[in-house]
């Protein structure tokens, strides 16, 4: 490491301590703030928020940039890769023009309040003015950007959340899993749901069950906590401080258990980067979205809804959360917890079909930055593509193109991450299946650590120094496929509906 190495990680330590004061306030307002201090803490978090944006932005951090750059690094180096990812936030956030910055969160704002009377009164025309709005700006962003080499313009908005991802190579990935996707849902239509689980868990119950859950797979308590909240997050506060939230439904248990497995897969990734020794830099944070899903839906659902798992948690689950669970096996638990389905909510969706939710999302959002498309034309293209890929037609737009608050909020690009997660979590865990002998197995005795491990180990401790598809290639020796999930699946649920 060189002087000016650390001349620029000291810098950015202080800017890092900065945003971590707005994200505390940011959970805050989102869990026990009194409603009265909304404007005051929107003020509070405007002006954080811009001085994160200067600083980040100012002449004192190119500088710094520059002399790291110029101090002879070691170029096969963490630091060197450090560096060159500090360039390229630099790059990004001086592209944007404070006042496209400015208009894009006020709009957005007001955009998120006319969706939410839009859906609450299956109203989308009173909605379209302001999506147009979103999607102008959107496309202005993305031309701020510019199209990287080769891309195309929506690229520079998918890079916002998944770095050097392209359209193409999502669609190459993308269109096989969705042709084998339709093949086995037609072939699960042939079988029979399991069985639901009909219980009943007082919230409180719940609560505990998720704690002593999320504390057997390794998240720090002392380091962590875990809140209720109206929907489900997992915000990174500072080196010693990950807050995850869920929510509980009292008849739907698994509802809060799979939310709070999820954000704590999200909490367990921020609790493994090395932030003791790089709080602020790029070493110290997570590499793209789609890396953050894939470990968010491996202890949700490659761990949380495995036989094995269920083995060793429904004791706990009858003796924590509610009595009524023993007369249950874990197998039936198992087969209840995978039903695969068709429906029409992202969120509530299984695992199998919810990848087929996200390629409609990714289609029209493609076509709406190719200028194919503009934001009128997607309630009609919603329902068409959710007959042709899920069998079901929206009966009004609350429950079609109005169900989530992405495209409100200005996330476009956003969505791909969640398949790219799933499809992530599938590779990399037929990795870790290879290299820990009776990984599974162990889960029946409650024991995680060995997974955990292998997670820190390969993926948490490298931070940012590489790519996603490279990280994807040291780790597993091959590039990103459809096949690992789709085997993934296939062995799961064809056994459960017995075809
Ligand atoms: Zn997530």
């Amino acid at each position: 490491m060189t002087d000016a190495y650390q001349k620029l990680a000291a810098y950015a330590r202080e800017t890092a301590i900065l945003a971590s004061a707005g994200s505390l306030l940011d959970w805050d307002q989102q869990t026990y703030m009194p409603s009265g201090a909304a404007e005051s803490r929107a003020e509070q978090i405007g002006m954080i928020a811009m001085l994160v944006h200067t600083r980040r932005t100012c002449a004192a951090m190119r500088d710094r940039i520059e002399e790291a750059e110029a101090s002879g690094l070691d170029p096969q180096s963490a630091h060197a890769a450090s560096v060159r990812e500090f360039r390229i936030d630099f790059d990004r956030a001086v592209r944007l023009p404070s006042e496209l910055v400015g208009e894009l969160a006020r709009v957005t704002s007001q955009a998120q309040q006319a969706w939410k009377r839009a859906r609450a009164a299956d109203a989308f025309a009173s909605f379209a003015p302001w999506l147009e709005r979103v999607i102008g700006l959107c496309r202005t962003k993305a031309a701020c950007y510019g199209t990287p080499v080769g891309g195309e313009p929506y690229d520079a908005l998918l890079n916002e959340y998944e770095p050097a991802a392209t359209a193409a190579q999502i669609e190459a990935v993308f269109t096989p899993l969705r042709d084998r996707l339709s093949r086995l849902l037609v072939e699960l239509r042939q079988g029979k749901d399991p069985a639901p689980i009909k219980i009943k868990a007082e919230a409180a119950r719940q609560h505990d069950f998720g704690l002593y859950v999320i504390e057997s797979i390794g998240f720090d308590l002392a380091r962590g906590r875990l809140d209720t909240t109206a929907h489900p997050f997992c915000q990174d506060i500072g080196p010693d401080d990950v807050r995850l939230t869920t929510r509980y439904r009292e008849e739907h248990f698994t509802d809060g258990l799979y939310g709070t497995l999820h954000e704590a897969g999200h909490g367990l990734y921020e609790q493994g980067l090395p932030r003791d020794a790089h709080f602020g830099e790029p070493l110290a944070q997570s590499i793209s979205l789609g890396i953050h899903e894939s470990q968010s839906r491996l202890w949700e659902n490659w761990v949380g809804r495995s036989l094995e798992f269920w083995t060793w948690a429904l004791p706990h689950a009858a003796s924590i959360m509610s009595a009524e669970l023993s007369s249950y096996l874990p197998e039936q638990v198992y087969r209840a917890v995978n039903t695969a389905r068709p429906s029409l909510i992202r969120v509530e969706a299984d695992e199998a079909t919810y990848n087929l939710h996200v390629m409609i999302r990714f289609e029209l959002e493609r076509a709406l930055f190719r200028q194919e498309i503009e934001a009128r034309d997607i309630p009609g293209l919603w329902n068409e593509m959710y007959a042709a890929l899920l069998g079901l037609t929206p009966p009004d737009d609350t429950r079609g193109c109005l169900q989530d608050v992405h495209w409100s909020a200005g996330l476009l690009g956003y969505f791909p991450t969640y398949t790219l997660g799933n499809l992530y979590m599938a590779q990399f865990m037929e990795q870790a299946e290879r290299d820990i002998p009776g990984l599974k197995a162990g889960f029946c005795a409650g024991s995680f650590a060995a997974l955990l491990e292998w997670l820190r180990a390969n993926i948490h401790r490298h931070g940012r120094r590489y790519r996603a598809s490279e990280l994807c290639e040291r780790v597993t020796g091959m590039p990103l496929s459809a096949d690992p999930l789709l085997r993934y699946l296939e062995s799961k649920l064809r056994p459960i509906y017995s075809c």
